[in-house]
C-alpha cells in the first residue's frame, strides 16, 4: 500500500505540517498493525524461538529475587546450578536474566541490632560472589553500571533492602547503607514499622508514614536511592507519592484488579498515581498475587501447616502440599501472569511495568510454567502472542525500571546541587 492511498483511506488532505504529522502517525499504526498480523501469522514454536532470541540479547532485570537469605539458609553455590531455590547463574543464563536485585530481606519481629547484624551477612554473601567470582558476577549502583556489565558479559548483582527496620530512628544509617550498595529500601514488610504502616498488618498506627519516615523520604531522595512501596499500606502510598521528589517503585506487587480488596496488590488508581510520578509497577509472579482461588487455597494451606507445626519445606511439608494440590489450586500459569502486565499497560501504559518475580521468596507458589529464572522466555513467548512489538517488550523487560533508577538517581544529584 503506498502512501497517497492511506491518506486517502483515511480521509487526510495533507496540505500543512499537520497533516504530514498524521500521516506518519497512520503509517506507524500500520507498520505497528503488520508487525502483530505477523506474530499471530506465526507458530507457537517460531513464537519461542523468537522469544528466546530476544531474551538471549535484550537486558533483562529483575527487581525482586530473595536468593541472598535464601542461600544463608540453604548454602548453595549459586554461580553453579543449585538444588534448592529458583535462582542460579546457570538458569539466569538459560533464561536470559542479566540483572537480579537481591534482596537484603529483613524478617519483621526482629530488633534492630539483630536486623543490622543481618544486614551486613546477607550483604556478605552477595559480596562473596563478586569477589570470589570476578569473571561471571560484579555489583552495579547505577543503570549504568548494569548495562556496562551487561556489555561485558557479567550479571548484576545490585543490593536492595526489604523492610527499612535497621533504619531505627538514625538517618545516619542511610550513609551506611548507600556505602554497602544499597539502591532500594522497601519501606516495611509484613509488620508496621518504625517508618511505615504495612498492609499485611492491622496495626495502622501512622495513617500511612510516621513523622519520621516523612524524613526518611526526603533523605532517600537525597542519596538518589529508589523507595519501594510494596508490603505498604494504601495510605503510605499516597503519602510517598506526595512526599517523594523522585518517582517511585512497586518492585513486586501485581494488580489488585484481578483479587478484590487485596491490599497487597496495587488498585488502578494507585497504579496511575504512580505512573503519573513516572515510576514503575514490577509484577510479581507468586500465584497467590496473580489469582484469587490460589491466594485463598494458599492460606488455607499455609494456615494448616501453620497451626500444625509442619515446615513448608520439610519432607512432611511436601507430602502435605502434593496431596493438597491434587483438590486445589494453588499456581497459576504465564497467562495469569501477563495479563496482570497487559492490565498495567491497559490502565497506565506499557512504559509502567516490569518483571519483579520474588523468586525464592513465594515459596513453591510460583507459576506451573514460570517456576524459576530459566523461565523467563516463556513470559516473553505470551507477550509476543498477544501482539506486544519487541520495543514494547524491551521495556517490560528492563527500560521501565532503569528509566525509574536514572531518574531517582538525576533526583538525588539535583537536590544535592540545590537545583530543585
Ligand atoms: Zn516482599
Amino acid at each position: 500500500m503506498n502512501s497517497s492511498s492511506l491518506i486517502r483511506m483515511s480521509g487526510i488532505i495533507l496540505n500543512e505540517g499537520k497533516g504530514i504529522l498524521i500521516l506518519i502517525a497512520v503509517m506507524a499504526m500500520v507498520i505497528l498493525q503488520s508487525c502483530k498480523n505477523r506474530q499471530k501469522d506465526k507458530s507457537d514454536e517460531e513464537l519461542m524461538k523468537m522469544a528466546r532470541e530476544i531474551c538471549r540479547k535484550d537486558l533483562i532485570i529483575d527487581s525482586h529475587i530473595d536468593w541472598p537469605e535464601w542461600v544463608s539458609h540453604f548454602p548453595e553455590d549459586i554461580s553453579k546450578r543449585t538444588k534448592t531455590g529458583d535462582f542460579d547463574l546457570e538458569r539466569a543464563n538459560e533464561g536470559g536474566l542479566n540483572a537480579a536485585m537481591s534482596v537484603i530481606y529483613i524478617n519483621s519481629d526482629i530488633a534492630l541490632e539483630e536486623g543490622r547484624r543481618l544486614v551486613d551477612s546477607l550483604r556478605e554473601i552477595i559480596g562473596h560472589y563478586t569477589e570470589t567470582y570476578p569473571e561471571k558476577f560484579a555489583e552495579a549502583r547505577s543503570p549504568a553500571e548494569v548495562r556496562l556489565n551487561f556489555s561485558k558479559g557479567l550479571f548484576s548483582l545490585p543490593v536492595c533492602l526489604e523492610n527499612g527496620s535497621p533504619i531505627g530512628d538514625d538517618k545516619e544509617y542511610l550513609n551506611y547503607l548507600k556505602s554497602i550498595g544499597v539502591v532500594y529500601i522497601t519501606l516495611c514488610h509484613d509488620m508496621t514499622n518504625q517508618i511505615s504502616d504495612s498492609n499485611f498488618d492491622e496495626d495502622r498506627r501512622w495513617g500511612g508514614l510516621s513523622p519520621f519516615g516523612v524524613e526518611l523520604i526526603h533523605e532517600l531522595n537525597r542519596l538518589g536511592i529508589m523507595i519501594d512501596i510494596s508490603h505498604s499500606t494504601d495510605s503510605t502510598v499516597y503519602q510517598a507519592l506526595r512526599y517523594s521528589s523522585a518517582p517511585i517503585v512497586a518492585t513486586h506487587s501485581s494488580c489488585r484488579h484481578f483479587i478484590p480488596g487485596y491490599e497487597r496488590n496495587l488498585s488502578d488508581t494507585l497504579i496511575k498515581l504512580i505512573a503519573e510520578k513516572n515510576g514503575v509497577v514490577m509484577v510479581n509472579f507468586g500465584s497467590m498475587f496473580l489469582d484469587s482461588t490460589c491466594l485463598r487455597n494458599c492460606n488455607e494451606a499455609i494456615a494448616y501447616m501453620t497451626s500444625n507445626g509442619i515446615n513448608i519445606y520439610s519432607d512432611e511439608g511436601a507430602e502435605y502440599l502434593a496431596d493438597f494440590v491434587k483438590t486445589h489450586k494453588v499456581v497459576a500459569t504465564s497467562v495469569e501472569l501477563v495479563n496482570h502486565i497487559d492490565h498495567i499497560v491497559r490502565v497506565a501504559g506499557i512504559d509502567y511495568v516490569g518483571l519483579g518475580s520474588d523468586f525464592n521468596g513465594v515459596g513453591p507458589t510460583q507459576p506451573s510454567d514460570v517456576r524459576d529464572v530459566s523461565a523467563y522466555p516463556v513470559i516473553v513467548f505470551e507477550l509476543l502472542k498477544r501482539g506486544y512489538s519487541e520495543m514494547d517488550i524491551n521495556k517490560i523487560l528492563s527500560g521501565n525500571f532503569m528509566r525509574v533508577w536514572d531518574e531517582v538517581i538525576e533526583t538525588g544529584r539535583k537536590l544535592n546541587s540545590g537545583l530543585v
